[in-house]
């Protein structure tokens, strides 16, 4: 076993961590619950050809990071790299008509062969939002608002929500032409990236992190300038709703976002505590990628946060375990019996209950109640066994008293009495 290893890139994920990704995860899902907002779930493996189509032959996912490999039958396979494309074809595969506008929302691995580092896995996690059938602007908003709020609720501050627009098809088609130009005449100033990129995905020069790249493409022509009145107007409906909302946002004309498929809004949600890697959440509008792939025409938008840079911001405070309510100690055979059929009946009250069953010394597992800091333990030895009773005693970390009791198996009134006083109350 001494050489088994890890795939590179993926992690283990070890008890005392994923209680923070539990309780994260538990504030997210409520807040998607209370916006009404339904889960889907695709397989993580599909055919390789719907990310080709999907996501776009030029993006550096489908160039260079998809896990693809041929399956027994011959067929091409890809572990996801990202949730749209899955939603997209499942959506379209099980008919639209019936159900033209959803709110929906997925979570899961992905997969991408990338240079792992800080906030850069090869499987990595993601929660993503996709709102489908929806045109107009207001969707933009709430799915930028829930993006935000969710950050919110987990307590993460600092955060930059950063905005743009694409406009549409033709809009993007004006501009390509004229930046092309730029491009031409400005081609021995840019990084050999960006060279590469010119005939293949020139929009992505625009997110170069190349720093004399960057500083040449402050002279290139801009997007904004090319588009049509009416992406304009939607342009600057968004900045005045989100103005109207107070959710703080600024411009970067250089968002492009890595994926084929967006058009108008694109977003980026960072933080300067992530590093280098400081994209917390991306998203964007993608009107044509349904059609594209062979559905009804659609208009949709949507986001995806990095779950694993999500638990690097998120609180201390969400590290901490839910504590044990209840903690019963037991030894001989009849009070073992006795013992199990209790915990089930405690656990019915919504209790966290621990039934010691190591069968170690009494002194052990006191030690082990007090080491957890339960709230309260329960004591079954053979003298209470023969009276078919038990001893439950409250942890007062206060000094109010232990409020002791003993109590007999069959009787339920006296223990629920106790159960209010000392726990459920609480
Ligand atoms: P980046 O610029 O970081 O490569 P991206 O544009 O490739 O991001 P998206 O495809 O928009 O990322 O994915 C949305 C989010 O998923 C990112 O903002 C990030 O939080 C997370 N993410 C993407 N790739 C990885 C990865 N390899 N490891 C961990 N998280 C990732
Ligand atoms: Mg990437």
């Amino acid at each position: 076993m001494n050489n088994l290893k890890n795939l590179r890139g993926t992690v283990d994920l070890l008890p005392d961590q994923l209680i923070k990704w539990q309780n994260v995860e538990k504030i997210v899902l409520e807040q998607l619950a209370r916006a009404s907002i339904k889960e889907i779930r695709t397989p993580i493996l599909e055919m390789t050809e719907l990310f080709i189509r999907g996501i776009g032959e030029g993006t550096d996912v489908v160039s260079k990071e998809m896990y693809t490999f041929l399956d027994r039958g011959e067929r091409s396979c890809t572990l996801r790299p990202e949730g749209t494309a899955s939603v997209a074809r499942a959506l379209i595969q099980n008919g639209m008509s019936s159900n033209p506008l959803q709110k929906l929302w997925y979570m899961g691995p992905m997969f991408r062969y990338e240079r792992p580092q800080a906030g850069r896995q090869r499987q990595f996690h993601q929660l993503g939002v996709e709102f489908i059938g929806y045109e107009s602007v207001r969707s933009d908003i709430e799915i930028i608002a829930l993006a935000w709020d969710i950050l919110g609720k987990l307590g993460i501050k600092e955060l930059n929500l950063e905005i743009n627009t694409l406009g549409d098809l033709d809009d993007r088609l004006n501009y390509q032409k004229s930046f092309l130009k730029w491009l031409e005449k400005n081609i021995n100033y840019l990084d050999l990236d960006s060279q590469n990129r010119i005939n293949k995905n020139p929009l992505r020069i625009l997110d170069s992190k190349n720093i004399q790249t960057k500083k040449i493409l402050e002279n290139a022509p801009k997007l904004v300038d090319f588009l049509s009145e009416k992406s304009h107007e939607r342009y600057s409906d968004l900045k005045k709703q989100l103005d109207v909302l107070k959710i703080p946002y600024v411009e970067n004309f250089n968002l492009v976002r890595g994926l084929d498929y967006y058009t108008h809004t694109a977003f980026e949600i960072t933080s300067g505590a992530l590093g280098s890697q400081a994209t917390v959440c991306g998203g964007g509008r993608y009107d044509d990628l349904i059609k594209q792939m062979g559905g009804p025409n659609t208009p949709a938008i949507g986001f995806a946060i990095g779950l694993e840079r999500l638990i690097l911001l998120a609180g201390k405070d969400l590290e901490v375990p839910r504590t044990t309510d209840i903690y019963i100690i037991n030894q001989g055979l009849i009070a073992e019996l006795l013992a199990m059929d209790l915990s089930r009946k405690l656990r019915n009250y919504d209790l966290l209950v621990e039934l010691d069953i190591s069968g170690a010394s009494f002194s052990k597992q006191f030690k082990k109640a007090n080491k957890l800091k339960s709230k309260s333990i329960i004591i079954i030895g053979d003298d209470e066994a023969a009276k078919n009773e038990f001893v439950i005693r409250r942890f007062d970390q206060s000094g109010n008293g232990d409020n002791e009791e003993v109590i007999s198996f069959e009787n339920d009134i006296k223990l629920k009495r106790w159960l209010n006083n000392n726990l459920l109350a609480k």
